[in-house]
């Protein structure tokens, strides 16, 4: 307990994304002085993402967010390789399809509401005197400095004008990435957010998946952007000078890339302990215990997906249809913590004896 930060004056925030904002509004919140330094001119702005968020990820945020939700999911249609479909749906909304921007500007009001002060247009390439928060996203310097290496996916997006069941977002499997999947995701009843994920050309994929499925948009006006797999064991803390949250830590779902949920309550928690003089050491020990353990369990079943070839896919649905798992998600499933999915799924011989072939590519926690 030898590193409270009873003598600190300045709090440096690198980085104006959620994770960033969200530290800040919780120690201005507890009192301190908070400047964030935001790169781009335009808080939120330019977008590079999704915006499919779990609807208990935002509450968790204590945001109000309401005004930035353009859907409301209420499951998913996944599909594999050769086009088998599961559908897991709830009779209540389970993800929001948000506003990015305006939720990242929602954030940095609130944040000002508490007193932290955001200087935007500032690229920031040092550390501040007393503390910094590194929340410069997935390719943070200050993660590099503290010696973290990134395994990087490389994600591309357009937003097509598309008619789909607005309940559903859709996730498929398929040769166009054999490192992640293709989504559709519908923003209104004409429009949906449509991406891929790959350590290749993901420009190249996505024309691939449009073209199989015959979605059609403008390619040239797509955003990118890069996406942290989640390793192990990452640093996120040095000494008493430097903390990281968000994607700059790897707080990121490996299963789906999302990184506002987590990466924010993060956030918060990194906000929470700076304002109130607490230990940094906290920080470890809390997000450890809150998070880490899922992080941990996203990675793993990432892994293990990629390393299925297109036809063990197939027949790891063929299992879940045969087998009624999407019922047992419906019941246990929570997008942003597998765990509890995971043990009922152990618990059904036929998928235990099954996976027993990919014993030597399972993870030592299967
Ligand atoms: C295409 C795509 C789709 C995605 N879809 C989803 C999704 O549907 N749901 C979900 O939950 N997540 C999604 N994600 C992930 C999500 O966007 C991130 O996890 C989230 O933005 C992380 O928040 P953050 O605050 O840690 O980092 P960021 O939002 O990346 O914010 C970091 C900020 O730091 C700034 N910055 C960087 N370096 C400096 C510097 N030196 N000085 C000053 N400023 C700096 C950047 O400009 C940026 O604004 C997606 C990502 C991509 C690429």
């Amino acid at each position: 307990m030898s590193s409270g930060l009873y003598l600190l004056v300045m709090v440096t925030i690198v980085g104006g994304g959620p994770a960033g904002l969200l530290c800040a509004k919780e120690a201005a919140y507890n009192g301190k002085k908070v400047v964030v330094y935001e790169e781009h001119e335009v808080i939120g702005e330019p977008v590079q993402c999704a915006g499919l968020v779990s609807k208990k990820g935002l509450d968790d945020l204590g945001v109000n967010y309401e005004s930035t939700v353009l859907n409301k999911s209420l499951g998913a249609r996944v599909y594999s390789p050769s086009g088998k479909e599961i559908e897991i749906k709830r009779k209540d909304a389970q993800a929001m399809v948000i506003d990015r921007a305006a939720l990242d500007k929602v954030i940095a009001e609130e944040a000002m509401a508490e007193g932290a002060e955001i200087k935007t247009g500032v690229r920031l390439l040092e550390r501040g005197a007393d503390l910094t928060v590194g929340a410069d996203g997935a390719s943070s310097y200050i993660a590099k400095d503290l010696g973290n290496k990134k395994d990087l996916l490389i994600a591309y997006q357009v937003t097509a004008k598309l008619e789909r069941d607005l309940d559903f977002v859709e996730l498929h499997f398929g040769s166009w990435s054999k490192d992640f999947f293709a989504w559709v995701i519908p923003e209104s009843e004409q429009h949906c957010r449509v991406g891929i994920a790959i350590k290749g050309d993901p420009k190249k994929a996505l024309m691939g998946f449009m073209k199989e499925k015959n979605i059609k948009a403008d390619l040239e006006k797509g955003i990118a952007g890069l996406i942290p797999l989640f390793s192990d064991n990452p640093t996120v803390f040095e000494k008493e000078r430097t903390l990281l949250v968000g994607d700059a830590a790897g707080q990121v779902k490996a299963t789906t890339g999302g990184g506002i949920a987590i990466g924010g309550f993060c956030g918060r928690i990194a906000g929470e302990i700076i304002g109130k003089d607490l230990p940094l050491t906290d920080y470890e020990v809390i997000w450890r215990r809150e998070v880490r353990k899922e992080l941990v369990l996203h990675r793993q079943l990432h892994d293990f997906l990629v390393s299925l070839t297109l036809e063990e896919m197939d027949e790891l649905f063929q299992l879940a249809i045969e087998e009624r798992v999407p019922e047992l998600i419906e019941e246990y499933g929570d997008m942003d913590k597998p765990s509890m999915l995971f043990k009922q799924l152990m618990a059904k011989p036929r998928v235990v004896s099954h996976m027993m072939k990919y014993l030597s590519r399972l993870p030592v926690s299967f």
